[in-house]
């Protein structure tokens, strides 16, 4: 029975994943090594809640309920001890989760069950940075979490089960939908996300047309609700190319990253996050502030 459940690293995946497990009803707690991320964290949650209830999403009773068990820790080792279930989102760098993993195993009680919310990466391969092969899945969800239904469980090659059914009965928990699949680097939804987003990076790269003229053919003409720039600004485009590197070593060349999104990267743009990705939001920011 899964009560608590520690999710380390308040980014813009991990604070997502705290308010839908707040809202769903669990006792939540969320962890992450920069005071600043926690802080903000902290802030963006309170305004989703406040947002869900302007929007008549969710009750100010039951947002003071989820509130009330929503606490915020730095020390994972700490809020690792009493949790049933830790999500893990911190970057997308495997000897980032390899010590994160190891922490988790040190402290948390035998009986929890560790969840990675790895984009691209193994869990098979995660779930050997610790003990517990039978607990260990890759709970994948998409941004921003709190509007997209789905939650892609892959199971490692060890992972048991009754983990796998545990898992699936919390993401509906916290009102999302489920696919549980086999793990294969990049498991469906990255797989094809990175490839088409790629290959509009090599688009612009080659000339073929501007950003807005890109993704508005994509939108139209092939009924994606966001264009691939759109996307890759939300997503974040370091994680795209973490993402990138990772495929392109386990599936080979078609995953080969695109110079301009490497370019990007380097300069700095990494999306809405920064202000500044393929598209520029200060702009707008300045705007919607006058
Ligand atoms: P992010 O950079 O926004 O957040 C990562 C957070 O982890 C930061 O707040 C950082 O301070 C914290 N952190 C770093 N090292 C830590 C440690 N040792 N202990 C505790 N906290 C630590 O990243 P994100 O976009 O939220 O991505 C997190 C994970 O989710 C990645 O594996 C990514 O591939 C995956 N993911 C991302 C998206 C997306 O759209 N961004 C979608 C699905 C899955």
């Amino acid at each position: 029975m899964i009560n608590r459940i520690v999710v380390v690293g308040s980014g813009l995946m991990g604070r997502g994943i705290a308010y839908v497990g707040a809202v769903g009803g669990f006792d939540l707690t969320v962890v992450d090594i920069h005071e600043h991320a926690l802080e903000n964290a902290k802030k963006e949650i309170e305004r989703m809640f406040e947002k869900g209830i302007a929007l008549g999403k969710i009750t100010s009773d039951h947002a003071s309920n989820a509130l009330r068990n929503l606490s915020f820790q730095p020390d994972l080792s700490e809020a690792a001890r009493e949790a049933d279930l830790i999500i893990e989102a911190v970057p997308e760098e495997i000897a980032i989760k390899k010590r994160v993993f190891e922490t988790m195993e040190e402290h948390a009680p035998a009986h929890c069950y560790f969840a990675t919310n790895t984009s691209t990466m193994s869990p098979t391969e995660i779930a050997s940075f610790a003990k517990r092969p039978d607990k260990t899945i890759a709970m994948h969800f998409f941004n921003p979490v709190h509007k997209m239904p789905l939650v892609e469980i892959v199971r490692g090659l060890e992972t048991s089960d009754e983990t796998a059914k545990t898992i699936k009965e919390v993401a509906e928990k916290m009102g999302k939908e489920t696919v549980v699949i086999n793990e294969f680097p990049g498991f469906v939804t990255s797989r094809i996300s990175a490839l088409v987003g790629n290959e509009a990076f090599y688009m612009l790269q080659e000339g073929l047309g501007t950003p807005e003229e890109i993704d508005k053919a994509i939108k139209l003409g092939l009924n994606y609700p966001m264009g691939p720039f759109e996307l890759v600004d939300l997503v974040g485009l370091d994680t795209r190319l973490n993402n990138l590197n990772y495929l392109h070593a386990k599936l080979g060349e078609k995953y080969r990253p695109a110079p301009l999104l490497e370019q990007y990267v380097k300069a700095g743009r990494l999306g809405r996050k920064t202000g500044k990705g393929v598209y520029d939001y200060t702009i707008e920011e300045e705007w919607v502030k006058k």
